[in-house]
């Protein structure tokens, strides 16, 4: 009688796919998106963007310190930096995967865009989108910044570290000018 030896099975590529965006701060939406992720891939590569022309609150060294405080329980969770084109590096790192969230309609369109340049760019590459969680579909990096800047409390929508930071660096602009 046969039987299935996982021994004998030749070894599996590791899945892995990458999260790509500014985080500018990280959020909860974000951390649901990578956790539920990591369901599906072996490792989930959380990618800050270099080149991203909108003004930051953070900069890029302070947002990977800030995901990587947040995601250092999971060695399957890495965080990392990129810049150039996406599909680029998600070739040198071996991604075959691209994850997104996805909000509401007002997501769709630029997702959409994005997915349909990167497919004709590699077709190899799969973009994968999560839908939003309930408790976090409403939340984003830009509103968060400006409900904090007004004294309006965001703990429950972005990871501790991250809240620690956010308030001191919004009481440090606010002192500044
Ligand atoms: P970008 O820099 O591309 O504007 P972000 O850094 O804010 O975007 O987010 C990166 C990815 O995470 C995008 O796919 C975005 O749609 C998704 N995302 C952001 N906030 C949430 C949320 N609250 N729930 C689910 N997905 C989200």
């Amino acid at each position: 009688m046969l039987t299935a030896s996982p021994s004998l099975r030749p070894e599996a590529p590791l899945r892995i796919a990458l999260y790509p965006g500014s985080f500018d701060p990280l959020t909860r939406g974000h951390v649901t998106i990578v956790q539920r992720g990591r369901r599906i891939f072996d490792e989930v590569v959380v990618a800050v963007a270099r080149n991203v022309s909108k003004k930051s609150l953070f900069t890029i060294d302070e947002r990977v310190e800030m995901a990587r405080d947040v995601f250092a329980h999971d060695s399957g969770i890495r965080v990392e930096t990129f810049d150039g084109l996406l599909v680029d590096y998600a070739r040198s790192i071996g991604a075959t995967a691209l994850l997104r969230g996805l909000r509401a309609v007002a997501d769709f369109e630029y997702e959409n865009q994005m997915a349909s340049m990167n497919h004709m760019l590699a077709p190899d590459i799969e973009t994968v989108f999560l839908m939003a969680d309930a408790n976090t579909f409403f939340v984003s990096s830009r509103l968060v910044k400006e409900v904090a800047s007004l004294g309006g409390d965001v703990s429950t929508v972005v990871p501790s570290a991250v809240h620690d930071r956010l308030i001191a660096r919004l009481a440090k602009q606010k002192g500044e000018s």
